[in-house]
Order: C-alpha cells, then sequence, then structure tokens
C-alpha cells in the first residue's frame, strides 16, 4: 500500500484486464503496432482505432513521453490511455526521463478521469528494447513517487497493477515489490 493505493503485479494479457484504465504501449503514429499494442487494437475494435484517428488528425499522433485517452471499445476497461515509451537507443536522448514521463503523464490523465484502477504493461520493454530490470525501476519509483507526492483527498486511484507478459518482467517486478510494503 502507498497512500491507500495497493499495487499489484500479475502476469496476464492486458486486454483481459478488468481495470477503469489500462495503458497501451502505443507508437507515435496512434495506429496501431505489434505487441501489446497490436493486441489491444486487435481487442478494441474499430471504435477505438477511430478515436485514434481523430486525435492524430488534430494533433499529428502522440509524441514520445506523452499520453493521450481513448474508450475502450470492445474491452473491459472503460478508457485506453495510450502513451509512447521511448526507443532504448542504447541509453542516449533522456530515454530514462521518457520513460518516466510516460508513467507519469498516464497518472495524470487517469486522475483527471477519476479512475479507481489501472493497468499498466511493460512499457517500451520489448519491440523498443529498454533493459527490462531499469525499465522495472523506473516504472515502480515512478508510480510510487507519484502516488506519494499527491494529496489524500486528489488521488482517486487505489489499485495500480503491472501486468507482465514474459516470465522475465513478472520475476523482476516479483522481486522488485516485494521490497515495498504492497499487496502482491
Ligand atoms: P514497446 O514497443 O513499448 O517495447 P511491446 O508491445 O513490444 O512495446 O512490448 C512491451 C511489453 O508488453 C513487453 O514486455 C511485452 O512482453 C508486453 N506485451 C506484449 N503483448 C502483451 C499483452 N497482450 N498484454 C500485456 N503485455 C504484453
Amino acid at each position: 500500500m502507498v497512500h491507500q493505493t495497493t499495487l499489484t503485479v500479475i502476469k496476464e494479457d492486458i486486454t483481459q484486464v478488468e481495470v477503469d484504465i489500462i495503458v497501451n504501449a502505443a507508437n507515435t503514429s496512434l495506429l496501431g503496432g505489434g505487441g501489446v499494442d497490436g493486441a489491444i487494437h486487435k481487442a478494441g475494435g474499430k471504435d477505438l482505432l477511430a478515436e485514434c484517428v481523430k486525435i492524430r488528425e488534430r494533433q499529428g499522433g502522440c509524441k514520445v513521453g506523452e499520453a493521450v485517452i481513448t474508450t475502450a471499445g470492445n474491452l473491459p476497461a472503460s478508457y485506453v490511455i495510450h502513451t509512447v515509451g521511448p526507443v532504448w537507443n542504447e541509453g542516449n536522448n533522456h530515454v530514462t526521463d521518457k520513460l518516466r514521463a510516460c508513467y507519469i503523464n498516464s497518472l495524470l490523465l487517469a486522475r483527471e478521469y477519476n479512475a479507481t484502477s489501472l493497468a499498466f504493461p511493460n512499457i517500451s520493454t520489448g519491440i523498443y528494447r529498454f533493459p527490462k530490470q531499469l525499465a522495472a525501476e523506473i516504472a515502480i519509483e515512478t508510480v510510487i513517487s507519484h502516488l506519494d507526492s499527491r494529496i489524500l483527498e486528489e488521488q482517486t486511484i487505489n489499485h495500480v497493477y503491472f501486468v507482465c507478459f514474459d516470465n522475465d518482467n513478472y520475476n523482476i517486478y516479483l522481486s522488485m515489490l516485494s521490497k515495498y510494503d504492497t499487496e502482491i
């Protein structure tokens, strides 16, 4: 528990997770791609894609580190936050700051939509090749410090899920989260 928010790690397909908002590791085009992005678009369906197209027409996609929100189409969640993680790029171009920004901007957007539960995939650790250990440290520390820094009355989120798909990430998150007083 961090300030009345429970952090949980699960090994699951994020399209199956029943929360208010799931986060998508999108790309700048917002039009879908491989990995988790492809799975979310496939399960979300054409309405989700249509909203992404509208955002793209309005603001030309989404920049690395930023986040946009759509409804969730056929998914069990109510909304999808699409954030664009950085390509690892051998650690150059402030990639750690950009990954941190993905988590912060997603949390801020989730708060704006009064979400009580939120599920993150392991952003940038697939096709974008970010080292898994480092990405997990950034994810967990950013979420915890963001929740810590928010005034309690402002906070609507009471459950954050870190949704792992591969064994490596699952084991990394399990061992990292066990250091905190969290429910796992
Ligand atoms: P990125 O381009 O940000 O690296 P990927 O989708 O390639 O995005 O990978 C991000 C993470 O999402 C990886 O750890 C991958 O194992 C995981 N992943 C892939 N498919 C799913 C899914 N259906 N549900 C949850 N996580 C997934």
